[in-house]
């Protein structure tokens, strides 16, 4: 038993209508954990030795049904790789060419007020909004 029940994500996972099994449980403690948009090798990694039967096809099933049921999002920001994660509030995602990292930055208020709004006759569920560049820390190099 080395996995650690965890309250927050079991409840996460049912108020989404996701049946919260041991593997689900995991994968969406680790994203509630781990605030740095990890790909599906960093929850592999994180996760295998913990959960040995846990495969990679697992994690990215998981975490692709999470993004479909909004428990999680699901990032496409990195042409290189897909990247989860489990602050699903409205942010923007800032990607530095220079290290990969991505940051959270606060989306404008004006870009918010668009979520459920009607544009052009069409309903507006979600807003992926990206910057990039080169980070503080890059740039202080
Ligand atoms: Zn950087
Ligand atoms: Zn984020």
């Amino acid at each position: 038993m080395g996995f650690k029940y965890s309250e927050e994500a079991v409840e996460r996972l049912k108020s989404k209508s996701i049946k919260p099994s041991i593997q689900r449980v995991a994968i969406m403690d680790y994203l509630i954990m781990n605030r740095t948009h990890p790909s599906v090798d960093d929850v592999y990694r994180g996760l295998a030795n913990t959960i040995p039967t846990l495969s990679k096809t697992t994690v990215y099933n998981t975490l692709k049904l999470f993004s479909e049921k909004g428990a999680a999002l699901m990032l496409t920001i990195d042409e290189s790789r897909v990247n989860f994660d489990g602050d699903t509030s409205p942010h923007t995602h800032f990607l530095c060419k220079g290290c990969s990292k991505i940051y959270d930055l606060q989306m404008p208020a004006s870009v918010k007020e668009v979520v459920g709004m009607s544009l052009a006759g069409h309903q507006i569920s979600e807003i992926h909004y990206y910057y990039k560049g080169l980070c503080r820390s890059c740039l202080e190099v």
